[in-house]
């Protein structure tokens, strides 16, 4: 993996008025860090930086973008990426699923766009649109073009791209995308590296069982090339690591929810004591069997 781009690293190299760094970096917020692109292969870059990770294909006579950062600033600031790799125009978009980290930037994109997202994503973003408030996405760029089959294939721009929803696992919407000529696979958050067991959104009907069969599924793509939802490149390697240590954990969060332990024991058994805030692996499979 070959670093491609680093922007404005003169900023901290030598130390340039902090103003200077955050007009250079609108998408992460004030003093937030530039985006990174890393170049994968030939045609496929991953951008890091502003939310959650996106991937950018370079198409035969345009851009296709798997996940679109956190804000409409961010979006922004990675179409500016964009156009450092290529003079063609974005026409594709693929969210991975609903959260607003990976939706939102959207809103930066240009109109007559295809958005491509499973049609759980749709229905949570509806509802989300349906709430209102801050953090619902842009009611202007919604999925137009929704996977309905548990896998779909496409070609984009000259890309075969292959579509995978095994089974709902960090939300309802869950969409894996998978690069085959390039043994790529784009994961979203059903593997994030910020924690080393899987965050499943309950609200959103995610399921602990789903993201077995999930991560499961991804394991049998011809890949060796996996950009997470956040955190760094993995490898097949460590997908089965974080798959093997998950189904430990929840097996024996199972057993001892069967032996009518409380949470709080459960949580000191299995050594549960990260500080998040959300619903933890062990919480999520505990509710998932307490009845
Ligand atoms: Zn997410």
């Amino acid at each position: 993996m070959k670093m491609f781009w680093v922007k404005s690293s003169v900023c901290a190299a030598i130390g340039m008025i902090a103003a200077v760094c955050f007009a250079q970096a609108p998408g992460g917020g004030q003093g937030a860090a530039p985006f990174v692109t890393h170049q994968l292969k030939p045609n496929v870059y991953w951008v890091e930086g502003g939310g959650g990770n996106s991937t950018v294909i370079v198409g035969d006579n345009g851009v296709i973008v798997i996940d679109a950062k956190v804000s409409k600033a961010g979006g922004a600031e990675l179409l500016e990426d964009i156009a450092k790799i290529t003079p063609k125009p974005v026409t594709t978009v693929i969210e991975t699923h609903s959260d607003g980290d990976h939706v939102n930037g959207v809103a930066a994109f240009p109109a007559g766009l295809t958005i491509i997202a499973q049609e759980n994503n749709k229905k949570e973003q509806d509802a989300a649109l349906a709430a209102g408030g801050r953090g619902a996405p842009p009611a202007d760029r919604q999925p137009n073009k929704l996977i309905t089959q548990p896998h779909e294939s496409m070609t984009i721009d000259g890309e075969t791209l292959e579509f995978y929803h095994w089974a709902p696992a960090h939300t309802s919407g869950d969409l894996v995308v998978y690069l085959p000529k390039e043994k790529i696979v784009a994961t979203g958050d059903i593997v994030a590296t910020s924690n080393p067991y899987p965050r499943i959104h309950d609200e959103k009907h995610g399921s602990t069982a789903g993201w077995i069969a999930t991560v499961q599924g991804m394991l049998t793509l011809d890949a060796d090339t996996f950009i997470p939802g956040h955190g760094s490149i993995q490898t097949k390697a460590d997908i089965q690591k974080r798959l093997s240590d998950a189904v430990a954990r929840r097996d024996k969060v199972i057993a001892l929810t069967k032996e009518g332990k409380s949470l709080d024991e459960i949580k000191a058994a299995v050594g549960d004591n990260d500080k998040l805030n959300y619903k933890s692996w062990t919480e999520v499979v505990y509710e998932e069997n307490k009845k």
